[in-house]
């Protein structure tokens, strides 16, 4: 009985009551923004651009305010021109946020993690929704669609929009930008993609016209050379520590500054290790500037990055995936990382 009850033909069902919601909130607001986390990420950027032609197809004014710009990988993408960035339009940013009356929040469960524009989000009167596939959001909204076991926000905004009878609104664009974020958070389909809604959901896609094949290469083959010759040399230097089952890379602000390092040369480089069977866990430490060394922390299985990185880095993000910040030079956050590694050896399989 219950199977004939469903509202959804995809296995993640969303509450009718809080679809029905959210779309009374867009049927009363004319000044929407829709924003994302800080670095925007495919999926990030997927989904924002997505929901911006959508709610453009239904007369709405709308605006994509981020924190900073897309990087280059990602500039093809459709509606990726018309973002409102405060790192080039600051006051532009802050007036579009103090002016709307809905804000969407896609892709992030914090709001410290739209970095500048956190306190124009929080000072902000708007309604707010939050859609998200990050685990325990902690931001205050009308309405949160939290579903940390879809693979990427943009499979949840096409779920949900398939379920509030808006996927008539989805043009071949906003397809393009569904099908970047799912591919791009799930690695073009080799993790977090058993879920067979992701099928069925690009089946749509397709029928939507997109050229799924293409929009691979888009992503994909868009290096430049400062960024095949510093992804060369993080993998030579890379340490692995068998003991642990962990490798590490680390690039310091010299070596950055010497390979001519600019935004997303070392997208993807975290990944790398986990193609060598023995290592469950892959950590990348980046010195953007003397006091500020980024972390980035991949991972195989149930072996939690993301516990890491909340208990040691000041953040967080998903089992495999997840991220923080050090807040020193390298050496003291190599000096750390060392430090608390052993502290997990208990969760390795
Ligand atoms: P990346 O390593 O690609 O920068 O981030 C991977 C994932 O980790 C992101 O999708 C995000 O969920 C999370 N993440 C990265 N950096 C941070 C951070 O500083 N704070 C938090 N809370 N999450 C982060
Ligand atoms: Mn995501």
């Amino acid at each position: 009985m219950a199977e004939l009850k469903r509202h959804s033909r995809f296995r993640t069902e969303l509450d009718t009551a809080l679809v029905d919601r959210i779309k009374q909130l867009v049927l009363a607001s004319n000044e929407i923004v829709i924003t994302c986390h800080v670095s925007p990420d495919g999926d990030a950027l997927g989904s924002s651009c997505a929901l911006w032609f959508v709610l453009k197809a239904l007369g709405k004014s709308v605006n994509v305010v981020t924190a900073d710009c897309a990087p280059r990988s990602l500039q093809f993408l459709p509606g990726v021109r018309d973002i409102v960035a405060s790192t080039r339009q600051g006051d532009r940013a802050h007036e579009l946020i103090a002016a709307a009356n809905l804000i969407f929040c896609l892709d992030f469960n914090d709001a410290d993690r739209v970095d500048r524009l956190t306190k124009p989000l929080l000072s902000s009167r708007a309604r707010k929704i939050v859609i998200d596939h990050h685990l325990a959001p902690c931001i205050e909204a009308d309405v949160i669609i939290s579903r940390p076991e879809v693979s990427s926000t943009s499979a949840l905004l096409y779920i949900f929009l398939w379920q509030a009878h808006w996927a008539n609104f989805i043009n071949r664009n906003a397809a393009a930008c569904i099908y970047t974020g799912m591919m791009t958070d799930t690695g073009n389909f080799s993790y977090n993609s058993n879920d067979p809604d992701l099928y069925l959901i690009i089946h749509d896609l397709l029928r939507k016209g997109i050229d799924k094949d293409n929009l691979y290469k888009l992503v994909m083959n868009t290096s430049s050379e400062s960024r095949v010759r510093i992804m060369g040399y993080g993998q030579y230097r890379m340490q692995i520590l068998p003991e642990h089952r962990a490798a590490i890379i680390m690039l310091s602000e010299e070596e950055l500054k010497e390979f001519d390092y600019s935004k997303g040369d070392t997208e993807g480089l975290v990944n790398v290790p986990l193609s060598i069977p023995e290592v469950v866990y892959s950590v990348f430490l980046r010195e953007d500037a003397k006091d500020c060394v980024k972390v980035s922390m991949r991972s195989k299985g149930d072996f939690s990055v993301s516990l890491i990185c909340e208990e040691n880095f000041g953040g967080g993000g998903h089992t495999n995936a997840a991220g923080g910040e050090f807040h020193g030079p390298l050496n003291d956050a190599i000096q750390k990382l060392l430090e608390i590694i052993p502290n997990y050896d208990k969760y390795l399989q």
